[in-house]
Parts: C-alpha cells; sequence; structure tokens
C-alpha cells in the first residue's frame, strides 16, 4: 500500500484530505507541525509527502529542504497563493508539483497519482475492477458488462468507480458529492438523480438493481459481488 505522509495545519483540510486519500487506497499520515513532520517522515519513509508551505514549528520549504537533503521521495506542495508558486519555483527546493489552495481533493487526488506514476513508473492500485459481469478501467474511463460497453458521464463514472472500489461500503451522499469534488450541502438530491441515471445504463433491470444498492436512510452502495 502506497504510504502518504501529510503535513498540514489546517485541522479540517487534513481530515478531508487524509479521508479522501484513504478512500482511494492509500495509508495516511497526518502531521499538524512542520517540525513533527520532519521527524515522522524520517520515522515512517513514506513514499509521497503532501507539504503545506506555511506551517508551524518548521516552514515548509525549511521541511522541503530537510527532506531533499536526504531522499528523492516526491513531495507535492501546498500553497494558500499562486504568488508563492514563484517563490517555489524560483528557490528550487525540489519539490516535484504544487498545488494552489483552494483545490478540490479529486484535484489533489489526480496529482499525487500522476506524480507517482512520474516517479515510481507503476501505478499505485488495481487499475481495472471487476464486479459480477461490469468491468471498470480506471484508466481508460471506460465500463463494460457482460463486455458490452456502457456509456458514462464522466459524474456517473466517478460515482460508480467511488463505490466499485469498496464493494459493500456504505456511501453517504455528502461523501459522494465530496468524491465529486463537490463541497456544497444541500446538493445532496443531486447524487439522487445521478445514480438513477447510472442505474438506467447498468443495471439490467433498474427498478431491481443488482449492483447499485440503495441503503435507506444513508445512501448508497456497490453490492458485493457474492451477495447476487
Ligand atoms: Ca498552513
Amino acid at each position: 500500500m502506497v504510504h502518504i505522509l501529510l503535513i498540514e495545519d489546517e485541522v479540517s483540510l487534513a481530515r478531508v484530505l487524509r479521508d479522501y486519500l484513504q478512500q482511494a487506497g492509500y495509508r495516511v499520515s497526518v502531521a499538524y507541525r512542520g517540525d513533527e513532520g520532519l521527524a515522522m517522515f524520517e520515522r515512517e519513509q513514506p513514499d509521497l509527502v503532501l507539504l503545506d508551505l506555511n506551517l508551524p514549528g518548521m516552514d515548509g520549504l525549511d521541511v522541503a529542504r530537510a527532506i531533499r537533503r536526504k531522499s528523492n521521495t516526491p513531495i507535492i506542495m501546498i500553497t494558500a497563493r499562486s504568488d508563492e508558486v514563484d517563490q517555489l519555483i524560483g528557490l528550487e527546493i525540489g519539490a516535484d508539483d504544487y498545488i494552489v489552495k483552494p483545490f478540490s481533493p479529486r484535484l489533489l487526488l489526480a496529482r499525487v497519482r500522476a506524480v507517482l506514476r512520474r516517479t515510481q513508473g507503476a501505478s499505485p492500485q488495481p487499475r481495472k475492477l471487476r464486479v459480477g459481469d461490469v468491468e471498470i478501467d480506471l484508466d481508460a474511463h471506460t465500463v463494460t458488462r457482460a463486455g458490452e460497453p456502457i456509456r458514462l458521464t464522466p459524474t456517473e463514472f466517478r460515482l460508480l468507480a467511488t463505490m466499485a472500489q469498496h464493494p459493500g461500503r456504505v456511501f453517504t451522499r455528502s461523501q459522494l458529492l465530496d468524491a465529486l469534488g463537490y463541497h456544497y450541502t444541500g446538493y445532496e438530491r443531486t447524487i439522487d438523480a445521478h445514480i438513477k441515471n447510472l442505474r438506467a445504463k447498468l443495471e439490467p433491470d433498474p427498478k431491481h438493481p443488482r449492483y447499485i444498492e440503495t441503503v435507506f436512510g444513508v445512501g448508497y452502495r456497490f453490492r458485493k459481488p457474492q451477495e447476487e
């Protein structure tokens, strides 16, 4: 399992990112101070570091320099202002990428995957999911059922991929919104509309779903194959 160290002092943001990355299949450690983060880096030897620029204890740039002195572990810097990006590049601290706040967890995940692909030459997780006779290709963004292609919108695909990566696990509407990169409350019902469209395309009989189950009062889940 790929291990990510997140060094970020905004506790609520750190929690959202940690949960999102864990859901995507990564092991995540979190430090809320720069000096703690560097100590954790040395102790745990993660595969990738997500590093906020402005941190208590030790500045993000100093943490990045200290990491670079002893390792080539990929670093993605998190910055609050786009003008800090110039500073990052100018200082040539050896970060592999950067992301400017505010950003969606989905965008961060895409950056993480891209950096890992580039630096490891390997994909961090299985890129094809097979559940029953449904096959989901996470790289090509294609879905087939019994070999027949099913055309989904990008939103429908992300919903399906999110749930199918954890068969049997129940997702609330707000978790699914989060997976889509929407951070608004009050939009939970739009998930129902997307699920309805997804079922119409995916399910042999949308009125009696085989794949995407409604868990009343909670949300939705992708059925485990053995439950069929
Ligand atoms: Ca900060």
